[in-house]
């Protein structure tokens, strides 16, 4: 397993991530950031635990970042 979080008030609505890992992020049409799917919001850190089969695509996606809010961590 490993958790993805987002620190999703200093997103710049870039798309990176999206495109790294559609099936786990998406764009909001409301406010124009990210999205990190499933994701709970502890304040303003949005996290979310997945299997290893979404890590290389959300690693690509961390990496990616501009602004770099996008951490993981093997559990
Ligand atoms: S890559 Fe980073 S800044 Fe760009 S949309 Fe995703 S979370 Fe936001």
């Amino acid at each position: 397993m490993i958790t993805i979080t987002q620190q999703r008030d200093k997103c710049i609505g870039c798309n990176y991530c999206v495109e790294a890992a559609p099936g786990r992020w998406r764009m909001s049409k409301r406010d124009g950031r990210s999205v990190l799917i499933d994701a709970k919001n502890r304040r303003g850190f949005w996290t979310v635990k997945v299997g290893d089969e979404e890590g290389a695509a959300n690693e690509k996606a961390a990496a990616l970042c501009p602004v770099k809010i996008i951490k993981l961590k093997d559990l």
